[in-house]
């Protein structure tokens, strides 16, 4: 049997890549898309629904798609250091794909909101970690001006490499399902991924490998949703760290996205994000960072307003889980009622909180 070598060497052809481009790869991407037998059943009768678990990527978010193509180019370029602007995993993809390329990476991050995963990350990688005292936006404008003077590369999803190396996830959905689904729900904080799950979907679809194309539903958290609300968001506020921007970079590819798919980008309270996250963690078994609930929050927001049971035949639904749980342990611990219990150890004891 082949060994799966990452994503460039899988989509080569897809990507713009040369013999000549370094292939700085973690074996990423391959993400396996998995049935949620029990939630798709409380979001109507005629669904069939998936999540795209991106969280199994080498560093536990789909950040490392775009990265492995990011790093490859700037190694190619012959770039000696990268920097970015970070909720916390594009630091930690660029931190370890840096040090595999054996390049520095320079992280910078907003004060007191980066989840603890993802700072262990950068830090073991090696990367030179910088907070400063603004939120996301704040950092990658000073980003920017830093790349504008000095030869580090810009690896944020504004480095349209990374849009193509995270296409290809959209292309593993329709492998793997024979067709697009019919809608696809995505978290969107940056609008990066929104961006490229739509370039994959369209070029898969005019390479003739898929025949129909998702309404693509994009969600924001509440206290930061500025395409929902028509303009950015001076201090955007969420419990998912991952999308609490308040002036996306991608702003207007996402609303090409959705204007061209029919799609929508709407928004989710942060109360909704945790009972998803929770409802997919408890019924399914299945680890996400809060940020990633949003598209679950999404679709069970639109399965409400019986969105899906109007149709007559069986709708294919795709949510994009975009980093694991394990990112922000301290999410799961606060979210949870029962926390463990300190006891003798006799068997009296265990059983009195067994039986309670
Ligand atoms: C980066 C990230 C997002 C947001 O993706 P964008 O491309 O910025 O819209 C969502 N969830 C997680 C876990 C992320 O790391």
């Amino acid at each position: 049997m082949k060994q799966y070598k990452g994503l460039i060497e899988k989509y080569r052809k897809y990507l713009p890549v040369t013999k000549k481009t370094p292939v700085i790869s973690l074996n990423e991407g391959n993400t396996p898309l998995i049935r949620m037998n029990k939630i798709e059943k409380m979001i109507a009768p005629n669904v069939e629904m998936y999540v795209k678990y991106e969280g199994l990527n080498p560093t536990g978010s789909f950040k490392d798609r775009g990265m492995t193509m990011a790093i490859s180019k700037a190694c190619e370029k012959g770039m000696k250091a990268t920097i970015c602007a970070s909720t916390g995993n594009t630091s930690a993809s660029a931190a370890a794909y840096s040090a595999r390329a054996g390049i520095k990476s320079y992280v910078i991050i907003p004060n007191g909101y980066i989840a603890l995963g993802k700072l262990s990350q950068a830090m073991i990688h090696g990367a030179k970690v910088i907070a400063v005292e603004g939120n996301f936006d704040v950092a990658l404008s000073m980003v920017k001006q830093i790349c504008e003077k000095y030869p580090i590369e810009l690896v944020n999803s504004l480095n349209p490499y990374r849009i193509e190396g995270q296409k290809t996830a959209a292309f593993e959905i329709i492998e793997y399902l024979g067709d697009a689904p019919d809608y696809h729900f995505i978290p969107v904080g940056n609008a990066g991924n929104i961006t490229a799950y739509w370039k994959g979907y369209t070029e898969f679809k005019a390479a003739k490998k898929s025949k129909k194309l998702p309404f693509m539903m994009g969600f924001q958290a509440a206290g930061s949703a500025p395409i929902v609300l028509g303009k950015p968001v001076e201090n955007p506020d969420t419990l998912a760290t991952a999308i609490r921007i308040g002036n996306p970079a991608s702003w207007k590819q996402a609303e090409a996205a959705r204007d061209q798919s029919g799609g929508v980008i709407d928004m989710v309270t942060d109360e909704e994000i945790v009972e998803a996250y929770k409802l997919l963690a408890m019924t399914e078994g299945i680890y996400c960072e809060p940020a990633s609930a949003a598209s679950i929050a999404g679709l069970i927001k639109y399965g409400k307003k019986n969105c899906f049971s109007k149709s007559k035949k069986t709708l294919k639904i795709v949510c994009v889980l975009t980093g694991h749980g394990l990112k922000d342990p301290d999410r799961a611990i606060k979210s949870v009622k029962f926390k463990p219990v300190v006891v003798k150890p006799d068997l009296k004891s265990i059983m009195k909180i067994i039986e309670k």
